[in-house]
């Protein structure tokens, strides 16, 4: 439970911490620390260089942007779940955040780690995932924005360069959204997760726990494009997915479950 030995480097700027990881290819970002730390107490993570980038104040900030909404990536659950901007105007982010673990998860966690862990149980990613979020990443080359939609490649695997520091996450104002989400105990990852949203007149869904990676449910947005009813999408849910089976639930209970919260969510809606 004592982590490998490992230099340490605090931060000072996004450009500082991009170049402390250009010095080493087993240099590795802090940030809350709370999917990390674990990692390295178990030696499944064994980075030479811990950057943290965890005092980057400047990284914490919700904003409206016009129609949208930017998040700084070092924004932690516990500010999410309480930011008026975002229970005006996209009160899904800030209800999912406050389901996220315990009060200590949520009060060093963040949103970036969410997202970087690329953990397919996730919260925070489905809801994003659902969103279709712009997710904004700075290297050694500069900016560039990711579609959340092609941002989780694998089993806790992203888009993002060894070098990337993931600054920044763009929600659109939405009215409707939910994130209901089926958990043995009350701090526990999702058994399954399920985000619906409503933007414009489109309703999208994405399934945590479903699969390698947060997914889009296909088949339930395709079904209630063409004019089924809640119980008749949500009859879809697992189409495409390939649920795991674990000590949390099998790949077949997975499946029902994603049923039942599918409608549950569309209901909701
Ligand atoms: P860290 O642990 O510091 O980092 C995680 C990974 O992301 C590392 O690989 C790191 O290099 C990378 N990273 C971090 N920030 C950046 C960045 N800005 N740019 C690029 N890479 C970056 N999560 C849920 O969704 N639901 C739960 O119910 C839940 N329950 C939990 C219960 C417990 C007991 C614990 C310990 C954690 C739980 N979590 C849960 C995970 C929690 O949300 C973590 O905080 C989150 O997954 C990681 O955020 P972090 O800031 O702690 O990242």
């Amino acid at each position: 439970m004592i982590p490998a030995q490992l230099e340490y480097h605090r931060a000072t700027s996004v450009d500082d911490a991009i170049e402390a990881l250009g010095r080493d290819d087993d240099a590795t970002l802090l940030a809350g620390g709370h999917s990390l730390i674990p990692a390295l107490k178990l030696r499944i993570a064994r980075p030479s260089v811990l950057v943290d980038v965890g005092r980057l104040d400047d990284l914490r900030y919700v904003r409206e942007d016009g129609d949208r909404i930017t998040i700084g990536a070092l924004t932690r659950h516990a500010q999410l779940a309480a930011d008026p901007v975002l229970e005006r105007d996209c009160a899904v982010v800030a209800r999912t955040a406050a389901l996220v673990g315990d009060p200590q998860v949520r009060h060093r966690g963040t949103i970036g780690g969410s997202v970087a862990h690329g953990d397919p149980a996730s919260d925070l990613p489905a809801v994003l995932l659902a969103l279709d979020a712009e997710l904004v990443a700075r290297g050694p080359d500069g900016e560039r924005t990711i579609a959340a939609t092609s941002f989780f490649t694998g089993p806790f695997e992203t888009a993002l360069a060894p070098r990337e520091v993931l600054t920044e996450i763009r929600v659109p104002k939405v009215e409707r959204g939910v994130y209901r989400k089926h958990s043995r105990r009350a701090q526990d990852w999702a058994t399954v997760g399920v985000a619906a949203v409503v933007v414009g007149d489109v309703t999208r869904v994405a399934l945590a726990s479903m699969g390698p990676t947060p997914l889009r449910a296909d088949g339930v947005e395709a079904a209630l494009a063409g004019g089924d009813g809640a119980a008749e999408a949500a009859a879809r849910s697992d189409e495409g997915t390939e649920p795991p089976s674990d000590v949390t639930g099998s790949a077949a209970y997975r499946a029902h479950l994603a049923q039942v919260y599918v409608r549950r969510a569309l209901e909701q809606l």
